[in-house]
């Protein structure tokens, strides 16, 4: 972990805005504010975490944090960082542990992640999540890992539909979620493109990457006590899955 850093995001989360997100949860007819937390959506590409990320956003005004999204970025402005990860990326292989923590640690570490962040496709390794169960510790934040459990022909059945908008990052799928013009975005009209990485090749050594280096993350979450929560996530539609990750907060009564 970068020196500094936790107290970076110490001193950010208390220097924070009051403002808080807030879920309204009918099961137990209450409000909880989701205040200096972090949620942690787990699974294999293609288990809609991306989706979910971004619902959850809109819901909880908290912001996404999406090591894959950010790595797109760095290959997008071409800088060193761009240039490193490229070639690992475009072959369905993680990138390197000290390299996402730091990406992850920068992020963490600015002031928009006061109120609570959601963590996509982080941690992926068990050096990954060691350094942030560390971290989270040391802020007493009590992180919740919703684990999306989707079946492997399901996935590449999912990925090779994907779509994805080069400029606001909105994802489609031609089955469960077409865009309302074919191939073009719903809220900036660019034109949609297939991932580099979503070629089925490509794919493959992604879930090979998720099931040696990611997987046996299940076991660590278990074993060292977070909280962790299965759902099943190969229902169709990304609202009604919302809606269960959305009970599942609530019954686990986020702190504030
Ligand atoms: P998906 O979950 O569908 O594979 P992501 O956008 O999360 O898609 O990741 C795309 C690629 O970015 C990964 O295949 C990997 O090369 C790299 N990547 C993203 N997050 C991490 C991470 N936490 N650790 C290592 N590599 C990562």
């Amino acid at each position: 972990m970068p020196a500094g850093f936790a107290e970076g995001v110490r001193r950010n989360m208390a220097e924070g805005e009051a403002g808080v997100g807030t879920l309204n949860c009918p099961e137990t007819n209450s409000r909880v504010s989701v205040t200096r937390q972090a949620l942690v959506l787990f699974g294999s590409p293609g288990s809609g975490k991306g989706t979910q990320a971004k619902l959850l956003v809109e819901h909880l005004g908290i912001p996404q944090i999406s090591t894959g999204d950010m790595l797109r970025e760095h290959i997008e402005l071409g800088d060193q960082v761009g240039i490193t990860v490229r070639d690992t990326m475009r072959a369905g292989s993680l990138v390197s542990d000290e390299l996402v923590n730091g990406l992850v640690a920068q992020r963490l570490s600015s002031p928009e992640t006061d109120r609570g962040f959601i963590l996509d496709g982080y941690p992926r390794t068990l050096a990954q999540a060691v350094v942030l169960s560390k971290l989270l510790d040391s802020l007493h934040i009590r992180e919740i890992v919703i684990h999306l459990v989707v079946d492997s022909d399901m996935i590449i059945s999912r990925i090779s539909g994907r779509r994805q908008c080069p400029v606001c990052g909105s994802l489609y799928n031609s089955a469960s979620r077409p865009p309302k013009v074919s191939g073009v975005c719903d809220l900036d009209g660019q034109s949609l493109v297939i991932r580099e990485d979503d070629k089925e090749s490509v794919v493959r050594e992604r879930l090979a990457a998720y099931d040696h280096q990611t997987r046996p993350l299940i076991e660590y979450f278990r074993e060292t006590g977070r909280t962790f929560v299965e759902i099943d996530g190969s229902i169709e539609s990304p609202k009604a899955l919302f809606e269960r990750i959305r009970q599942i907060l609530c019954l686990h009564g986020l702190p504030s």
